[in-house]
């Protein structure tokens, strides 16, 4: 007979080659609330509670997942991001805490109290998108995606977080929204791929599992970055912004992109680990 707390220590070992103990520790106990359906509360309380066979059985066959590079997010089909509990699978990037550093810039030009017209490209899991509605109940949040997969994933984050407000939209970028007489917004936003083809890290940890399609973008990272800004006129009301997550050494470069193609008040924000991640600038001709 197996106790939980005797289980959890023998299987961490299983992990401590590849992970500091304190994160295998954490992972494993993970495995196990999502195999028993609880929360850590609960583990702790019934640390001496005898387990079954099947249980064990099906926490091992996570942690084999775990062992062979899965990343934690598509194993548990969850992340948080931005306080949101989000659906997350194999057709969706996994939403990063760099990120936040774009809902943040980008909620800072989202007035509180009006109505304000967004648009989030790419959405992948829905997470700049339904952080924004949830920060901002009265912005009209539009997201698009690619990925019919990718958009599924996004309704139902919405729903579950009862933001179904937010509308999804099935683009590869504009693509949708050609018709002149379409609406303008007040602020567009993304996290587009932005990695170069080729890269080293595409082929290492979590990245090795997510849509390539979300991760890189040409020889120098910036092909989908340049699309965005040069289409994204179009799209903008006088006064409008365009926010871009971008690679940690490429800042200059989409600066220099926003004012070749008539930004102006452009301006960096930092991630967590102080570089230069998000890009913005203020469209103000009336073209
Ligand atoms: N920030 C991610 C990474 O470097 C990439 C995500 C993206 O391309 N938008 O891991």
């Amino acid at each position: 007979m197996t106790v939980i707390k005797t289980f959890l220590n023998q299987i961490t070992q299983q992990l401590v080659n590849s992970l500091s103990t304190e994160e295998a520790t954490l992972e494993v106990r993970r495995f196990m609330q999502h195999v028993l359906k609880v929360d850590h509360a609960w583990l702790i309380a019934h640390a001496n509670d005898v387990l079954t066979l099947e249980q064990m059985a099906a926490v091992e066959a996570l942690l084999q997942r775990r062992i062979s590079g899965e990343p934690m997010a598509y194993i548990l089909g969850r992340r948080e991001f931005y306080g949101l509990d989000l659906k997350t699978t194999k057709a969706t990037l996994i939403p990063r805490p760099d990120t936040e550093t774009l809902v943040e810039a980008t909620l800072a030009k989202i007035p509180a109290d009006r109505v304000c017209l967004v648009l989030d490209l790419g959405t992948g899991t829905g997470a700049i998108a339904l952080a924004i509605a949830s920060q901002r109940p009265h912005a009209q949040v539009t997201a698009v995606d690619c990925s019919a997969e990718a958009l599924q994933v996004a309704t139902e984050n919405s729903e579950s977080l009862k933001l179904s407000h937010v509308k999804f939209i099935k683009s590869h970028w504009f693509s949708e929204f050609a018709q002149s007489s379409h609406a303008k917004f007040d602020v567009i936003v993304s996290n587009p791929p932005y990695i170069r083809e080729g890269d080293i890290h595409l082929s290492q940890g979590d990245l090795r599992f997510e849509p390539i399609s979300a991760l890189a973008s040409g020889v120098d990272g910036l092909d989908d970055i340049r699309i965005i800004i040069n289409q994204a006129p179009q799209h903008l009301n006088i006064n409008a912004w365009l926010m871009l997550e971008h690679g940690y050494n490429q800042a200059s470069d989409v600066a220099q992109l926003l004012r070749d193609a008539g930004f102006m008040q452009i301006t960096h924000a930092l991630d967590l680990a102080g570089i230069q991640r998000v890009t913005l600038g203020c469209w103000q001709s009336s073209s």
